[in-house]
Protein backbone atom coordinates (compact mmCIF):
# COMPACT_ATOMS: atom_id res chain seq x y z
CA UNK A 1 0.00 0.00 0.00
CA UNK A 2 2.80 2.58 0.92
CA UNK A 3 4.47 1.73 -2.57
CA UNK A 4 0.99 2.69 -4.14
CA UNK A 5 1.04 5.83 -2.30
CA UNK A 6 4.61 6.77 -3.34
CA UNK A 7 4.38 6.12 -6.60
CA UNK A 8 1.18 8.78 -7.01
CA UNK A 9 3.27 11.02 -5.33
CA UNK A 10 6.17 10.78 -7.47
CA UNK A 11 3.12 11.23 -10.49
CA UNK A 12 2.26 14.56 -9.17
CA UNK A 13 5.90 15.49 -8.21
CA UNK A 14 6.14 14.57 -12.19
CA UNK A 15 2.98 16.88 -12.83
CA UNK A 16 4.22 19.82 -10.39
CA UNK A 17 7.80 20.10 -12.40
CA UNK A 18 5.82 20.14 -15.51
CA UNK A 19 3.37 22.66 -14.31
CA UNK A 20 6.65 24.69 -13.49
CA UNK A 21 8.16 24.27 -16.84
CA UNK A 22 4.49 25.40 -18.49
CA UNK A 23 3.76 21.27 -19.59
CA UNK A 24 0.80 19.37 -19.74
CA UNK A 25 0.00 18.62 -16.61
CA UNK A 26 -2.27 15.61 -16.69
CA UNK A 27 0.10 14.21 -19.35
CA UNK A 28 3.10 14.74 -16.81
CA UNK A 29 0.73 12.68 -14.12
CA UNK A 30 0.47 10.13 -16.25
CA UNK A 31 3.97 9.36 -17.12
CA UNK A 32 4.85 9.80 -13.43
CA UNK A 33 2.45 7.36 -12.57
CA UNK A 34 3.30 4.59 -15.41
CA UNK A 35 7.23 5.88 -15.09
CA UNK A 36 7.43 6.45 -11.54
CA UNK A 37 10.87 8.05 -10.47
CA UNK A 38 12.34 7.95 -14.05
CA UNK A 39 9.33 10.92 -15.15
CA UNK A 40 10.68 12.97 -12.40
CA UNK A 41 14.41 12.89 -14.09
CA UNK A 42 12.50 13.32 -17.63
CA UNK A 43 10.58 15.92 -16.16
CA UNK A 44 13.20 18.27 -14.66
CA UNK A 45 15.38 17.88 -17.79
CA UNK A 46 12.33 19.22 -20.11
CA UNK A 47 12.81 22.67 -21.81
CA UNK A 48 10.46 24.95 -21.34
CA UNK A 49 8.66 26.67 -24.75
CA UNK A 50 11.13 28.21 -26.52
CA UNK A 51 8.02 31.12 -26.63
CA UNK A 52 8.10 31.56 -22.96
CA UNK A 53 11.95 31.84 -22.73
CA UNK A 54 12.54 35.69 -22.77
CA UNK A 55 16.00 35.10 -24.25
CA UNK A 56 14.73 33.27 -26.92
CA UNK A 57 12.06 36.25 -27.49
CA UNK A 58 14.72 39.31 -27.47
CA UNK A 59 16.54 36.76 -30.68
CA UNK A 60 14.22 37.59 -32.81
CA UNK A 61 10.46 39.23 -34.10
CA UNK A 62 7.87 38.11 -35.48
CA UNK A 63 6.31 39.62 -38.61
CA UNK A 64 2.67 41.36 -37.52
CA UNK A 65 1.62 40.28 -41.05
CA UNK A 66 3.12 36.94 -41.86
CA UNK A 67 3.45 35.69 -38.53
CA UNK A 68 7.71 34.69 -39.79
CA UNK A 69 10.65 35.01 -37.83
CA UNK A 70 12.34 37.96 -38.04
CA UNK A 71 16.09 39.10 -37.32
CA UNK A 72 16.02 41.76 -34.47
CA UNK A 73 16.96 44.67 -36.09
CA UNK A 74 15.04 43.56 -39.39
CA UNK A 75 13.38 46.75 -41.10
CA UNK A 76 12.07 44.89 -43.97
CA UNK A 77 10.02 40.85 -43.46
CA UNK A 78 12.19 38.97 -46.00
CA UNK A 79 8.97 36.99 -46.34
CA UNK A 80 6.37 39.32 -47.30
CA UNK A 81 8.66 42.24 -48.37
CA UNK A 82 6.62 44.49 -46.25
CA UNK A 83 8.41 47.10 -43.81
CA UNK A 84 8.39 45.96 -39.82
ZN1 LIG B 1 6.31 39.12 -43.11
Amino acid sequence: MIYLFAWVAVGVCSAAIAAYKGRNIFLWLALGVLLGPLSMIVAGFVLSDPKDDPAAALAHRICPYCSNRLHPSAKMCKFCKRFV
